[in-house]
């Protein structure tokens, strides 16, 4: 294992995975820290830990379990990967976390980056920027748990952190990897542990990678990992890079699960409705206790020899507003999350074995109720989602798509390159 990165949210993990996949790294992501070593060969693990928002000493307590397990594995190079917004609270969680791995490390010098150019988050002396506006003019200010409302990230990571903060401005990235590692021993010499690094493009992530390749231990986005697999790449050390993103078929029906009520997510719902049966879940007859779940696996088991069917929660916000009117905004999740993973359960005991699911949430609460403790990340669908196969005695194929990710045909773009 030649990279152990550590992510604080699910989506955020399979983001990075996704990310080395692309740069050649054939990678597995695991949910939480697994109790025994992994038994498959790949170059990269991401943890997936959920500890953005937990308490400080909680999120460094299993930052430091993952840490042990990815040391165990053998690995060289340590990522902690955190959103492209640097979501977080002045008392923590990157700068806590990020202090403790260097301690564990015994390292004394690390970078922030969390620039991602690809979806506009890009960073300029020290400042970051959300598309054209600052992070504290962005929608990112008015966050319910980690509202950001300085866009100086010295200054916020300072806030989070006892060790010294600093920067690395555009000026040394701009003049190569070599100037970037000058830049990095002044900055040691005068006592800054980490260094927020500026980047604007893809090309500057990949110099920022090239320049931190000696360092043990780095913190950033999703961005610099294809830069990370790049390093081994030139080092020839990824002789598997060509088939990284392979994955065995899995024979078995196929299905679509939606819970999700983003704007991108109704739009692909309704691209699938045009010519694909579809059957919708109704939260009040589920808080009514009706056989909803039931019903839906009926219905789908008589249709799935004929192709694969899509069974959705998702409705526009004034339905959503109506739902949560009547059970509250929670209940009204909860109940819905619950239907949809006793769904792909039964799904899977009837013999789905590739199964799409639309929602962060659901995906949680689908992949909680299958069992599934970790994925083998393999070829991307869309942007930022991958397909992914448990790595199980039975494995099972799935593409877990977040929010407003995918194009309106993604369902079925998703579907058709199973085929083949
Ligand atoms: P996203 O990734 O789009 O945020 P999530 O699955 O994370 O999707 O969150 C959507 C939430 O909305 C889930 O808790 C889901 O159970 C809930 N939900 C889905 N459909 C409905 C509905 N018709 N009414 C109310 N809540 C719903």
């Amino acid at each position: 294992m030649l990279l152990g990165c550590i992510a604080d949210d699910f989506t955020g993990a399979t983001d990075l995975a996704n990310m080395l996949v692309r740069g050649g790294m054939r990678t597995v992501q695991t949910i939480g820290v697994p109790a025994v070593p992994l038994a498959q060969e790949v170059d990269a693990v991401v943890v997936a830990l959920k500890s953005r928002t937990i308490a400080a000493r909680e999120a460094v307590e299993q930052s430091l379990a993952a840490l042990g397990w990815l040391r165990q594995g053998g690995c060289q190079q340590i990522y902690f990967k955190y959103c492209s917004t640097f979501d977080s609270t002045p008392k923590g969680n990157i700068g806590p976390v990020s202090e403790a791995l260097m301690e564990a490390l015994g390292t004394d010098f690390t970078i922030a980056c969390p620039a991602f150019p690809e979806a506009g988050r890009t960073i300029c002396r020290g400042y970051l920027f959300v598309g054209d506006v600052l992070l504290s003019e962005s929608g990112m200010k008015d966050h319910p748990l980690t509202p950001m409302t300085d866009a100086n990230l010295v200054r916020v990571l300072q806030a989070q952190t006892l060790r010294k903060v600093g920067l690395i401005r555009y000026d040394a990235v701009a003049h190569g990897a070599a100037a970037l590692r000058g830049r990095i021993e002044a900055l040691r010499r005068d006592g800054v542990a980490i260094a927020v690094v500026d980047a604007l493009s893809d090309q500057d992530l990949l110099l920022i990678a090239q320049g931190c390749e000696d360092l043990p231990l780095l913190t950033a986005g999703s961005g610099v990992g294809l830069g990370i697999a790049l390093n081994h790449r030139r080092a020839g050390r990824l002789t598997h890079a060509a088939t990284a993103a392979a994955l065995p078929r899995v024979p078995g029906y196929a299905a679509v699960l939606s819970g999700s009520c983003s704007v991108a997510t109704n739009g692909q719902v309704a691209h699938w409705r045009q010519s694909k049966p579809a059957l919708r879940i109704d939260p009040l007859r589920l808080a009514a206790g009706q056989a909803v779940a039931e019903e839906a696996l009926n219905w789908a088991q008589a249709r799935l020899d004929a192709g694969p069917v899509l069974i959705y929660a998702t409705a526009n916000p004034r339905e959503v507003q109506a739902v949560q009117n009547e059970l509250g905004a929670e209940r009204a999740g909860h109940l819905v999350e619950q239907a949809l993973a006793q769904i792909a359960e039964g799904l899977v005991q009837a013999g789905v074995r590739n199964l799409v699911i639309a929602g962060g949430e659901t995906a949680g609460a689908v992949v909680g109720a299958l069992g599934i403790r970790a994925l083998r990340i393999g070829r991307q669908i869309d942007p930022g989602v991958p397909w992914t196969q448990s790595i199980d005695d039975e494995p099972i194929a799935l593409a877990l798509k977040s929010g407003n990710f995918g194009s309106p045909d993604f369902f079925v773009k998703a579907l058709a390159q199973l085929e083949p």
